[in-house]
């Protein structure tokens, strides 16, 4: 049995920009204007700041506005204060994320469980605090230049960070993708004040033109891909392999002769 992702699509595309500055709003127009889709990861110790001292434009989306910025895009943990985790006490590091995860909650009146680490900072102890909290993944920022999908979602490294010499080469190998790869990923991440500060917006917005509009690609958030690749995972099996029962909420798609079949929530399918 080989998944594919919903409706037939061969992979997934996600983005993933951190640090909720104001330059996101900028970001997601050009998102929203070739439908593709992302993950904001927000430090709510910072939300509504507006700090000009530096001359860099530190402007923080205010909290008020955060629903309809983000809006069809998913909200995500990234520490209260952008703290480096690896120094503190546990006591602190619950705090960082738990008090982060609170307030977006708040704000958004829903559940908030994706998370990226501030500097990528984290090892298996942060790993097992988290899936504590609640935190079903969590992105590093460690490139590993191809497209499987992690073993461990609070583990979860990008493909490659936006800027990266190599992001086009990568995209372009990802719509060519090889058929060995079993629910392949690209998963590009950044900030949006990389392009805010200079105000070229130019590289991202060809990255994702060449990306968009493409009916085998699935434009998802990083839960949409966490949740449906954790569906995959869930089946049960008949012990001699012929049915599979599908105990989530989720329909997952598989490949079948040309072309593909699925088994929907609560089905006992024969394969
Ligand atoms: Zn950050």
């Amino acid at each position: 049995m080989e998944f594919i992702y919903p409706e037939g699509k061969k992979g997934a595309l996600t983005f993933s920009f951190d640090d909720n500055q104001d330059f996101d709003k900028k970001l997601i127009e050009i998102f929203n204007k070739y439908g593709v889709r992302g993950t904001f990861n927000i430090n709510s110790g910072t939300l509504g700041i507006k700090d000009d001292q530096s001359g860099d434009h530190n402007y923080f989306v205010s909290p008020d506005e955060l629903n309809e910025v983000y809006k069809g895009h998913e909200i995500a943990v990234h520490g209260v204060h952008h703290k480096f985790i690896a120094n503190l006490t546990d006591s602190m590091i619950v705090n960082e994320f738990l008090e982060d995860r609170k307030a977006l909650e708040k704000i958004t009146g829903k559940l908030v469980t994706g998370c990226a680490y501030a500097y990528g900072c984290h090892n298996e102890h942060i790993m097992n605090i988290l899936s504590h909290l609640g935190i079903k993944y969590s992105r590093g920022v460690d490139s590993t230049y191809g497209f499987f999908p992690p073993q461990d979602f609070l583990d979860w490294n990008p493909t490659c960070h936006q800027a990266d010499p190599r992001a086009t080469e990568l995209a372009e190998s990802f719509l060519n993708c090889p058929g060995y790869i079993e629910l392949p990923i690209l998963y590009i991440w950044g900030h949006s004040f990389e392009f805010g500060r200079s105000g070229d917006w130019s590289g991202i917005e060809k990255l994702v033109s060449m990306l968009a509009g493409k009916d085998f690609i699935w434009y998802a958030t990083n839960m949409e891909i966490c949740d449906y690749i954790k569906a995959t995972r869930s089946l049960e099996f008949t012990a001699d392999g012929t049915k599979a029962y599908n105990p989530t909420l989720i329909e997952v798609f598989y490949k079948k002769d040309n072309g593909f079949s699925s088994i929907k929530p609560g089905e006992l399918k024969t394969l």
